[in-house]
């Protein structure tokens, strides 16, 4: 797309739109702060995961030249208490997880990162990390742990807004007697009996959470990148804390821009907005909802709020993405049956195409999309022009090539967001269908042993009962799970 580049983004750090300026021209990197890999991911992870998918796209569309980095976190207490009360190894548990989460996302859409680091992967990274932080006095050891000391870091609190007194005062008062100061945090944990544990300088042991991402992306990106992303829940202390490690140990400026999505909030019946908690049963994983919509319309669904905005989850409002999804689907039907057949480039690169009378509404997405990345503006206008090529469908006088313009430019903004990459039958069909493939099969039977390992055995049980309403029989063995048709 030849267009001068003109995004706005806005930065967290400092709390106001900026124009994004990249390091090397032409190119940037991009981390976002992955999942923790002991259970299956929930609307919220759905929601982080397809806003930074599509803002790569669209960065990607600008020209640029993305390297994008998201971690898998597949070591910590979660994992750890889940993987011991199983009896099976950790890695077994992370390992199903992180299958769990691709077929996840190839569901919604969200492309494979460029790099997909795991943190036990990088021990030594964080390890060379901590040691610097070591030699330069910003970290000490206390009870055979490492920890952080966060009053010898200078903007310690910047990025949440926040001086240090402030940022005390709102603290829960820390237990760890081993801490200087109680915002301190640890790096480097002393092995316990029974977990899994690493040789370093300071004895056996496990890295804390946050040194990970410090560690990873700069292995991938350079000590200095353009943009961080992430949820909101992670901006304290979490990304505070990558910060204080990252430019602590290089001191060197670390990240140019921070970009964090709003949280999930679930509608009751009677309109009042919840957070998503497991206690509370309002909890709603990916698969759970992929039962019931295709992933394109969660996407739609995630995609028609602001990735700053909270997003309010029901059924109701999936519905309603649903519909909505329906009618651009149905745009693309009927212009395909009037144009019989005329074959149509489906997601090409934007490129200098004269879209005639379609110019303007290529101009207000893209315009849309360059303002911090406003997706429910940028997919009003794909309403706007799937009631268009409706209008032109049912126009005696249309002109073929107004309505095959209108439908290629509908399909290549649409897929700048991710949507309408299918063709309509297959839509309408996937709607209906029942019938299971091959690799609806595996992957239903790998979600299957994902429940049973997380000792969910109802989700297991529905699994199975699915499967043999479609005529699929199971046969567990100590090989693996084999299945035929009935
Ligand atoms: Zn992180």
């Amino acid at each position: 797309m030849k267009r001068a580049l003109n995004i706005q983004l806005f930065n967290s750090m400092g709390r106001k739109k900026e124009p994004l300026q990249l390091r090397v021209a032409g190119q940037v990197g991009i981390y976002v702060c992955g999942v923790t890999v002991y259970d299956y991911c929930h609307i919220g992870h759905a929601r982080v995961m397809v806003v930074f998918d599509t803002i790569v796209r669209y960065l990607r569309a600008c020209g640029l030249k993305v390297t994008y980095v998201r971690n898998f976190t597949d070591i910590d207490d979660k994992i750890i208490q889940r993987a011991n009360a199983l009896h099976i190894p950790f890695q077994q548990l992370t390992e199903t997880f992180i299958e769990a989460f691709q077929v996840d996302m190839q569901a919604l859409g969200v492309a494979r990162a460029d790099r997909e680091p795991k943190a036990t992967d990088h021990l030594a990274e964080m390890q060379q990390m901590i040691d610097n932080l070591i030699r330069k006095g910003l970290a000490y050891p206390g009870g055979g742990d490492i920890f952080y000391a966060v009053d010898r870091f200078q903007s310690y609190g910047q990025l949440s807004g926040k001086n240090l007194a402030e940022l005390q005062s709102g603290s829960r008062v820390d237990v760890d007697t081993h801490k200087q100061n109680p915002l301190d945090f640890v790096l480097w944990k002393k092995a316990k009996p029974d977990e899994p544990h690493w040789p370093s300088p300071w004895g056996e042991g496990r890295p804390g959470w946050h040194i990970e991402c410090s560690a990873m992306s700069c292995k991938y990106l350079g000590e200095s990148f353009d943009i961080h992303g992430g949820g909101m829940d992670l901006l304290f202390p979490h990304h505070e804390n990558e910060i204080a490690q990252t430019e602590g140990s290089s001191g060197q400026p670390w990240v140019r821009y921070w970009l964090h999505n709003g949280f999930v909030n679930v509608l009751t019946d009677s309109g009042e907005r919840e957070k998503m908690s497991k206690s509370l049963g309002n909890f709603f994983t990916i698969r759970d909802l992929l039962a019931h919509y295709p992933g394109e319309v969660l996407r739609l669904f995630i995609l028609n709020s602001h990735y700053r905005s909270p997003l309010d989850f029901s059924s109701e409002l999936l519905d309603a993405a649903r519909h909505g999804m329906d009618r651009l689907y149905s745009a693309l039907a009927g212009a395909k049956k009037r144009l019989q057949e005329l074959p149509v480039a489906a997601a090409a690169p934007l490129d200098d195409t004269d879209w005639g009378h379609w110019a303007e509404e290529m101009e207000r997405f893209l315009v849309a999309m360059d303002d911090d990345f406003n997706t429910p503006q940028a997919i009003a206008v794909l309403f706007e022009m799937a009631k268009q090529i409706n209008r032109l469908v049912a126009t005696e006088t249309a002109s073929v090539q107004e309505i095959s313009q209108g439908v290629q430019l509908l399909r290549q903004l649409a897929a700048l967001l991710g949507l309408l990459t299918t063709d309509p039958d297959h839509y309408f069909h996937q709607l209906t269908s029942t019938g299971l493939g091959d690799a609806d099969i595996d992957a239903l039977i790998q979600q299957r042993l994902a429940a049973r390992l997380a000792r969910n055995f109802q989700e297991a049980d529905r699994i199975r009962q699915q499967l043999l309403e479609a005529g699929i029989v199971l046969q567990d063995a100590k090989e693996g799970t084999t299945w035929r048709r009935s």
